[in-house]
């Protein structure tokens, strides 16, 4: 099949991570087939591309002004950073932390264009001001571009004087936050150290 509307849907679904070009042809005729599912899935793209957008103060997603986290009153007392959204969500599915976030999306890497503007240092700096937090646990995958993260955010809270701490090495090389189990992401909470 070679019509161009086929291979846009293609080429837009082999976009998503871990789709290759076959899976996306795969998906692409599933989606051909089935006129509900298409018509469901458009309207529930379109949602999250209209009403989804950072929260102000975490940059946590959101549909309304502020997110779910910043929202509850009950939460705070210190702030966990996180590289993306499915960090932050395998933490709260956990049911580890009852503090509020900041989410970097991404990591510092300066030749991919990832520096602190991108990462919203500043941003951070005033939150843990603001927030008069007492500290700041960096949860952050532990490869080299997260240890990098780690040493620089250190250095950018100094002036916070909020006492800034990283998550255990139990978490093995290369792991990433989204992708731990609860049980090591717990221990590596427990065991987590000053940067
Ligand atoms: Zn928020």
């Amino acid at each position: 099949m070679t019509d161009r509307w086929f291979d846009r849907l293609v080429e837009q679904l082999s976009r998503l991570p871990g789709i290759g070009r076959k899976t996306a042809t795969r998906l692409a005729f599933a989606l051909v087939d089935d006129r509900d599912l298409a018509r469901d899935l458009s309207e529930a793209l379109r949602e999250t591309w209209e009403r989804v957008r950072e929260c102000p103060r975490c940059r946590n997603l959101t549909e309304g002004d502020s997110c779910s986290v910043c929202s509850d009153p009950s939460r705070g007392g210190s702030i966990c950073v996180v590289a993306n959204p499915a960090d932050l969500r395998s933490i709260e599915d956990a049911g580890l932390f009852r503090g509020l976030y900041f989410v970097l999306h991404g990591l510092l890497a300066p030749l991919d264009g990832m520096g602190p503007t991108q990462l919203g240092v500043e941003r951070l700096v005033r939150l843990v001001e603001e927030t008069g937090c007492e500290e700041v646990i960096l949860a952050l995958d532990a490869t080299s571009d997260g240890e990098a993260t780690c040493s620089f955010l250190g250095r950018a809270l100094e002036c916070t004087g909020a006492r800034v701490t990283r998550l255990a090495r139990g978490m093995p090389s290369g792991a990433s936050v989204e992708f731990m189990d609860a049980l090591t992401l717990a221990q590596a909470f427990e065991g987590r150290r000053k940067v």
